[in-house]
């Protein structure tokens, strides 16, 4: 039996990205950059305006002076002007050598040979320098970090089309359990519909995986075997049930047959101590408990940063909000013990009820917490670490927006 800590330490030493590819930058969100992306122009490309307004000379504040002519973005810069002259010049328009300062329309007097400019200019004011945003040769765009939408904003602006990124993780996922039957499918009274095949999918996809789920295996060896031999293509076989010590558990068994190495078999962890991981060839594997909220908490705690870690990111780490309990807490001492709770943004309220078995507190839980063995109490306004699960918060109450 591991900790929590070895644990997924034998994820980070072991997992590493797969293969890249190329893709269009609109069908990259999400993808992990495979190499650094450098600039090939500045941005700016050219000085220009930072607002609509009159380039001007600094000397000519306060005096009343004539417009030269006009200048929009899109035009050329305008060559020249002389004290007493202005240009008047549109946000994003090029600014030329003789420009030593911008004053916004809003600010000038207009009369009728001219404008009268503001008292207060000061040199280079509302201009837009070439390269303050990104300069030619440097990197904008660093190797294992994640595609946003935003994103699309800075490789646009560097006229990128297409980008090299890894490939997703192919993640296939199976149930097992003679007890279990799809939700499409008609039950009997002593069957149960498999409710972690379907979570797993939805959060590996979550995740950035293409991800493809086989029909549940009954628990014997030959049927749990057929089942691993279809899904042995993956970078990641995900199962769920069969790994305790119940008469019928030979999940591990299964694998271990078809050459798995094992590289840790029982977490000190409370729920999920039978969770499993190891490598078929050149297939990660990760055997979670069947009970669906034990399932769940390992999946969160286990497969995600595998699966964070198959995707190239540099992010695989679980990130910790420090936060407070909304509430006393008691639990029983002994383990590492996962609690599953919900957090306003500003304290982690545990769920009333959260048993091994369990589906209906899944939903609810936006994070977790994870306690040292000896504890067996945390107290109203404790400070504790919260690993999130759900980071997409959304508010009931109307907030005060103002900081
Ligand atoms: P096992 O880990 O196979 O001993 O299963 C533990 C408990 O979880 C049993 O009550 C199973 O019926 C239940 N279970 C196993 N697999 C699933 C599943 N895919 N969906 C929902 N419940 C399951
Ligand atoms: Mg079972």
């Amino acid at each position: 039996m591991v900790t929590i800590t070895e644990a997924l330490e034998r994820i980070y030493q072991h997992v590493t990205q797969k293969s890249r590819h190329i893709i269009p930058i609109e069908e990259s969100i999400g993808s992990i950059v495979a190499k650094d992306y450098y600039a090939s122009f500045d941005l700016p490309r050219f000085d220009n305006s930072a607002m609509d307004g009159y380039a001007v000379k600094v000397a000519d504040a306060g005096k009343e002076v004539k417009i030269k002519e006009i200048t929009y973005a899109g035009d050329h810069a305008k060559e020249s002007f002389e004290a007493g002259e202005v240009i008047k010049i549109m946000t994003g328009a090029p600014t030329s050598p003789a420009c030593e300062a911008i004053v916004p329309i809003e600010d000038v007097t207009i009369t009728d040979d001219g404008i009268i400019l503001p008292t207060n200019i000061t040199k280079n004011m509302m201009i837009r320098w070439k390269g303050e945003d990104i300069k030619s040769g440097t990197i904008f765009l660093e190797a294992n970090s994640k595609i946003t939408a935003y994103s699309l904003a800075l490789l646009a602006s560097q006229g990128i089309t297409h980008i090299e990124v890894y490939r997703k993780p192919k993640v296939v996922i199976f149930s097992t359990g003679e007890e279990l039957k799809a939700h499409y499918e008609r039950i009997e009274p002593h069957q149960l519909y498999n409710s972690n095949a379907p979570m797993f999918y939805a959060r590996a996809k979550e995740l950035g995986c293409d991800v493809s789920y086989l029909a549940a295996s009954g628990d014997s060896i030959e049927e749990l075997q057929e089942a691993v031999k279809q899904a042995m293509d993956a970078d990641l076989i995900l199962t769920s049930g069969g790994v305790s010590v119940g008469d019928k558990d030979f999940t591990i068994q299964a694998f271990k047959e078809l050459g798995m190495e094992i590289l840790f078999s029982k977490v000190n962890i409370k729920p999920g101590k039978p969770t499993t991981f190891g490598k078929l060839h050149d297939c990660f594997v990760i055997n979670l408990p069947g009970n669906p909220l034990a399932a769940m908490v390992n999946f969160e705690m286990f497969v995600k940063p595998t699966i964070l870690k198959l995707s190239g990111t540099k992010g695989f780490y679980h990130p910790i909000i420090e936060t407070k309990m909304k509430k006393e807490h008691t639990f029983r001492a002994g383990k590492h013990t996962v609690i599953l709770g919900r957090w306003d943004g500003s304290s982690f309220e545990p769920l009333e009820n959260q048993k091994p078995g369990m589906v209906s507190p899944i939903t609810q839980a936006d994070g977790m917490i994870l306690t040292a063995p000896e504890t067996d109490k945390l107290a109203h306004n404790q400070v504790v670490k919260m690993i999130p699960i759900k980071i997409d918060l959304q508010s009931e109450k109307k907030e005060d927006l103002y900081s």
